[in-house]
């Protein structure tokens, strides 16, 4: 917890609430009923039929996040952080977000519980996630623009801090990826875990027998450590995070923070970060808003270290050319977030026996990206 001290009493608090909620039967039937009426739960596992023929390997499913409720799994931690807000007397609700998708997921569960809601975003952000930025003034959030340092989510999140700071007597924060201080990365993580529980129980289902490979991108980590935290026991079950290469692997031009991140401390964590000699955080870059943040979730950190997972990485020409490749081989335009994913997916399959399995999470969806996309191949 590398936290101001102002903090601690508000995180501890959190901490305790959380480990009552969890065991309390009401707290879990409650988000239970959300995520199924409310979010769309369970996501479909789809077997990618059109994809796995064009590249010739291994067969390839997605784990459908992308058809929940506001486009992605981002839904799954806010409807339970919203809860325990709820049961912590908290009626003001704070967030940051990148892409804007955490936000969306933000302001939609602060609506449907009556909770006053402000939104610290980026300006750089704001302006290329637009469609975003107008969703969530539509859902009565107010959505604050922050212009220091890159104007992205890193200067977002020390706005949101810095209210929460002020307001914390009120104020709960919804924190948007297995990121930041305990408890987040340990709260999000669980509240995500029903992805990669769900994928176990549909794979045996379908296949009867588990996946020989489970791929997801890697912002702060959390669709990603949601699908694998189940699978981590199978010893059998590979794993491949993803992170962003943006223009290749030069000083400021990536958000890959195993490719020549070092351990240090940014934003409540101690993790892997992007630094340069002195120490000081690096500028990064991304196509993907959500892939681009200078820290990964700590949890990564230890799974890297102890070999459980892997982490590559996909540059934004990658990420831009699986986009495209998805939306015409399977109908399913993906965020540009999950076409790194995919990216990778399309490197590895071709080079895997045919009767192995890929499990690849489709976090999201792609409307979002679409102008943006569109301008980049001139369409
Ligand atoms: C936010 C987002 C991500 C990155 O965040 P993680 O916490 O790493 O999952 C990935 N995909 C989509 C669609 C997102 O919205």
């Amino acid at each position: 917890m590398f936290v101001p001290e102002t903090l601690i009493a508000a995180l501890e608090e959190l901490t305790a609430e959380y480990e009552r909620a969890k065991v309390d039967p009401i707290f879990r039937a409650e988000l239970d009923a959300l995520l199924r009426d409310f979010a769309g739960r369970p996501t479909p596992l789809y077997f990618a039929n059109r994809l796995t023929n064009a590249l010739g390997g291994a067969r390839i499913y997605l784990k459908r996040e992308d058809l929940l409720h506001t486009g992605a799994h981002k839904i799954n931690n806010a409807l339970g952080q919203i809860l325990l807000a709820r049961r912590m007397g908290k009626q003001r609700i704070i967030a940051e977000t990148g892409a804007g998708q955490h936000g969306v997921a933000t302001a939609t569960v602060a609506a449907r519980f009556g909770c006053e809601c402000v939104i610290y975003m980026g300006a750089v952000d704001m302006e290329r996630q637009a469609l975003n930025v107008a969703r969530m003034r539509f859902l009565g959030a107010e959505v604050v623009a922050v212009n220091a340092g890159q104007a992205t989510l890193k200067e977002a999140i020390n706005e949101a801090m810095r209210d929460w700071v002020t307001n914390v007597r009120t104020t709960h924060y919804i924190l948007g990826s297995a990121l930041g201080s305990h408890p987040y990365p340990m709260m999000v993580r669980d509240f995500q875990r029903v992805i990669g529980v769900e994928t176990r129980r549909q794979i045996l289902e379908r296949e009867e027998r588990l996946p020989d490979l489970l791929v997801a991108c890697v912002g702060g980590g959390s669709n990603a450590i949601g699908l694998f935290h189940p699978f981590l026991n199978d010893a059998d079950v590979r794993m491949i995070g993803v992170e962003a290469g943006g223009e290749g692997i030069r000083a400021g031009k990536h958000a890959a923070r195993f490719q020549g991140g070092k351990l240090g401390v940014l934003q409540g964590t101690r993790t892997f970060v992007l630094t340069d000699d002195d120490g000081q955080i690096q500028l990064t870059h991304s196509v993907s808003a959500g892939l681009d943040y200078a820290a990964i979730g700590p949890e990564h950190s230890y799974l890297r270290d102890s070999g459980r997972i892997e982490y590559t990485f996909a540059t934004d020409g990658e990420a831009l050319a699986a986009f495209r490749r998805l939306a015409e081989t399977e109908g399913i335009i993906p965020a540009l977030e999950t076409a790194h994913a995919i990216a990778h997916v399309i490197k590895i399959a071709p080079e895997m026996p045919q009767d192995q399995l890929i499990v690849v999470n489709c976090s999201g969806r792609g409307d979002k990206d679409v102008s943006q996309a569109a301008a980049h191949f001139g369409l």
